[in-house]
């Protein structure tokens, strides 16, 4: 374990030996604690944590547990603080840290793999083989804040230098907490290969990875880019960030309707961020002989896919985990150049000591919610007021 001797802390960032944090205890059950701030060892930052995004995942780990893997087993009545889509400041280095200063603002990447498996070797960090052996109590293990360690429900968060990119002066602390968000998107691309140019993408379901696959998508510049949703609210939002065309999914025959937009054969990718049997089917049926789907969403239990015409149209089916192969650092660049506003996803701003308000506009969606952000810096409230 570190101590604050081995730890270079500087006095325009005051940092307190405690802080306020949020934890889980019963399912469903979060408490706001005193807890000690935690402190970087080798290779580590101290980030004072500015804003954090609610994200589905923090939902189902606060009220199913998985897929937090906490001290070896279910995160609950261990002290654990969720949350992992979060930017803030750093505000102390460990030791062999210069590749950041005191002062920057960073946003975070969750997974910081074991760096010694397999997977992590070829940069896919997210599908590490030692998932929820967490470094400090297991020397070969994984860090994943929010799942396997302590997460942004909090003051103050230990992040590996890895999962940090810094954040451009113009963008601000709620616009920060949505690149790990575009950088899932862009993951999932990623795998797709990434050179979409010219080519049609169908992005299936428009949560805010749906909403900003269609607006990597159409910044890697493919054409059509094509929105399929329930949700006209949600669509018009599509619109605005980059979908030539966005379908009403209740409307009529979608796989018939798809292929009426680009092309009788089907699409190029198609982006399935709705993962359920219906979707999953139609992604398939939409996709043109040797396109590729991704499927971003994971369905709840098993589902019945036309495997057959699948392999009969030599069509590649992907599953993405989270944000590898660096994905989060392109999304900041398409971001940072503004090719599009990620922060059309961000509907509502909370206090950090609102979080159980904040996580129940979330999970009920209440007045339209898609991005609900917290934040420990009570400027920001009048930022996105202004913008809502
Ligand atoms: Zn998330
Ligand atoms: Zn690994």
């Amino acid at each position: 374990m570190s101590n604050r001797s081995s730890v270079k802390f500087s006095k325009d960032y005051p940092v307190p030996e405690d802080m306020k944090a949020w934890v889980l205890g019963d399912p469903d059950e979060l408490k706001l604690v005193t807890k000690k701030v935690p402190l970087p060892g080798r290779a580590e930052a101290l980030v004072r944590i500015d804003a954090v995004a609610i994200c589905a995942t923090d939902l189902e780990v606060i009220s199913y547990g998985t897929p937090a893997i906490f001290e070896g087993g279910a995160p609950f009545n261990k002290n654990f603080t969720p949350g992992h889509e979060y930017m803030g400041t750093i505000v102390g280095l460990g030791q062999g840290v210069d590749e950041f200063e005191i002062g920057d603002r960073v946003t975070v990447e969750i997974h910081a793999g074991c760096g010694q498996c397999k997977r992590c070797r070829m940069g896919m960090y997210t599908s590490c083989h030692n998932y929820g052996l967490n470094y400090g109590d297991v020397n070969k293990g994984h860090r994943a804040n929010g799942f396997t360690t302590n997460g942004g429900f909090a003051e103050y968060a230990v992040n590996n230098i890895n999962t940090m990119i810094k954040v451009p002066n113009e963008m601000n602390d709620a616009e920060a907490t949505l690149v790990v968000t575009a950088g899932t998107s862009m993951y999932g691309l990623t795998e797709l290969g990434g050179l979409v140019a010219g080519e049609s993408v169908v992005v299936i379901g428009p949560g805010p990875i749906g909403l900003l696959a269609v607006a990597v998508a159409k910044s890697l510049g493919a054409s059509p880019v094509v929105l399929v949703g329930t949700r006209e609210n949600r669509n018009s939002i599509g619109l605005d960030l980059g979908a030539d065309f966005a379908i009403d999914a209740r409307k009529g025959d979608v796989v018939e309707r798809v292929k009426e937009l680009v092309g009788p054969k089907g699409a190029d990718y198609v982006i399935d961020c709705a993962g359920n049997e219906d979707t999953v089917n139609q992604a398939i049926h939409m996709t043109n002989r040797g396109g590729k789907v991704c499927l971003a969403a994971f369905p709840k239990k098993p589902v019945q896919f036309d495997l057959g015409y699948l392999a009969v149209n030599n069509i590649y089916l992907y599953g993405i985990r989270g944000e590898g192969r660096s994905a989060t650092h392109r999304a900041m660049a398409f971001m940072a150049e503004k090719r599009f506003d990620a922060a059309r996803v961000h509907t509502h701003t909370f206090r950090m000591n609102a979080l159980p308000e904040a996580l129940r506009y979330a999970r009920e969606r209440v007045d339209d919610a898609i991005k609900v952000v917290v934040v420990n810096n009570s400027s920001e409230l009048s930022v996105s007021a202004q913008t809502q």
